[in-house]
């Protein structure tokens, strides 16, 4: 069983991380999408409506599992027997950040591969911050975002 691990804040779920995790469920066996407890972020939704929006967004897939955690990645990579990270590449802007965090993780943990994955180009400029100031502005999101974000979104932003 080849098992990866897509975290992220998805704060909230948007195009770009759909199209993602569609490309890392055609690479591996199981993808656990792990939204991360980041309270120090102060996310917009709350860890159980980030839960709740990617699961009613991605229904039932075959080999995808929502869930959560805290703490170190590569902890739950291990306690899940998950043999790679997947992170999303967007620009050069993503890369020094996300180097850092890729080979600190081998530090931490050398049997957990850090896999790279490059979104449709049209999911190249998006990200659920610009997507939530948009909604913020009174902007259309509903291009940029599956239809339960679009509706959560206007509900929380009044
Ligand atoms: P984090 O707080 O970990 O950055 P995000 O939810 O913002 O959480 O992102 C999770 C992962 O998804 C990151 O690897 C990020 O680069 C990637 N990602 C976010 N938006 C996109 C997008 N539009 N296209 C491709 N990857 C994306």
């Amino acid at each position: 069983m080849r098992r990866a691990i897509y975290p992220g804040s998805f704060d909230p779920v948007t195009n770009g991380h759909l199209d993602i995790i569609e490309r890392a469920r055609k690479l591996f066996d199981e993808v656990i999408v792990a939204v991360a407890h980041n309270d120090a972020k102060a996310p917009l939704f709350t860890l159980e409506e980030r839960l709740d929006l990617l699961r009613s967004t991605m229904g039932k897939i075959d080999n995808v599992r929502v869930d959560h955690f805290s703490g170190l990645l590569v902890e739950f990579a291990r306690t899940n027997d998950a043999i790679a990270v997947i992170r999303g590449l967007r620009a050069i802007s993503d890369f020094e950040f996300e180097f850092q965090m890729a080979l600190m993780n081998r530090k931490l943990e050398a049997q957990v591969e850090t896999i790279f994955l490059m979104p449709k180009e049209e999911y190249t400029y998006l990200s659920s911050r610009i997507v939530k100031e948009i909604a913020r502005l009174g902007g259309d999101v509903s291009k940029f975002v599956p239809p339960p974000v679009a509706k959560a979104l206007a509900a929380k932003i009044k």
